[in-house]
């Protein structure tokens, strides 16, 4: 079988440890910063960063309608934090400028947890996921308050204050989490997301 390829986002954010990530995983990984890097990739990686920068050098680069095109035709699309902000169909605590490629139906908030600790790991179960729990990695992260009726809930804080919230999610082709597997040696987020690739293309 060979390796799809899959691009990552490469405006703003940790670009370089999920192209190594996806590397590790199995896929051939890629940078995309024009629409023709788009238009070559089997699915494509929003990395964490700041989803307000993301948002506007998606513009400058002119990669918003190839970007809702591609969702539109069922790429698939994995956002860690700022991706998954990007990837939501409504941001609270924003900015009013800020635009997303309106893919998972739900309700995220911006810099959720940063109202009580800035960062802060846990331990978190992910649905389709074996071995154990993920050790996920918060910082300035998003939680999920709200989801539309065809997303599905991969995971949830299950330890203090945050303990309920949601964390991860899938709607189709479409995946996001509030935390970052890439700063983590942990593959097996990055390994799913290489395997959704595989079967959806
Ligand atoms: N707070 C950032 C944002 O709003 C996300 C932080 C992150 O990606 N680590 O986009």
């Amino acid at each position: 079988m060979t390796a799809p390829v899959i691009g990552v986002l490469a405006l703003q954010g940790d670009v370089r440890e999920h192209l190594a990530a996806l590397t590790g995983a199995g896929a051939q990984a890629r940078p995309v910063r024009r629409p023709a890097e788009l238009d070559a990739v089997d699915g494509l990686v929003i990395p964490g960063g700041e989803s307000t920068t993301i948002s506007k050098l998606v513009d400058i680069f002119e990669l918003r309608e190839p970007i809702d095109k591609r969702i539109a035709a069922g790429l698939p699309v994995y956002g860690s934090c700022a991706g998954l902000i990007m990837l939501a169909s409504e941001v609270l605590d924003g900015r009013p400028d800020q635009r997303g490629f309106d893919g998972i139906e739900m309700t995220v908030r911006r810099n959720a947890f940063g109202r009580q600790v800035d960062s802060f790991e846990a331990s978190v179960e992910v649905t389709g996921i074996d071995g154990g729990p993920l050790h996920a990695v918060f910082i300035r992260a998003p939680w999920v308050e709200h989801v539309g009726a065809d997303v599905e809930v991969l995971g949830r804080v299950t330890e203090g204050p945050a303990a309920g919230r949601i964390v991860a999610v899938r709607q189709g082709n479409l995946l996001a989490t509030s935390f970052h597997p890439e700063l983590t040696h942990d593959l097996r987020l990055h390994r799913y997301f290489t395997q959704l690739v595989r079967t959806a293309s």
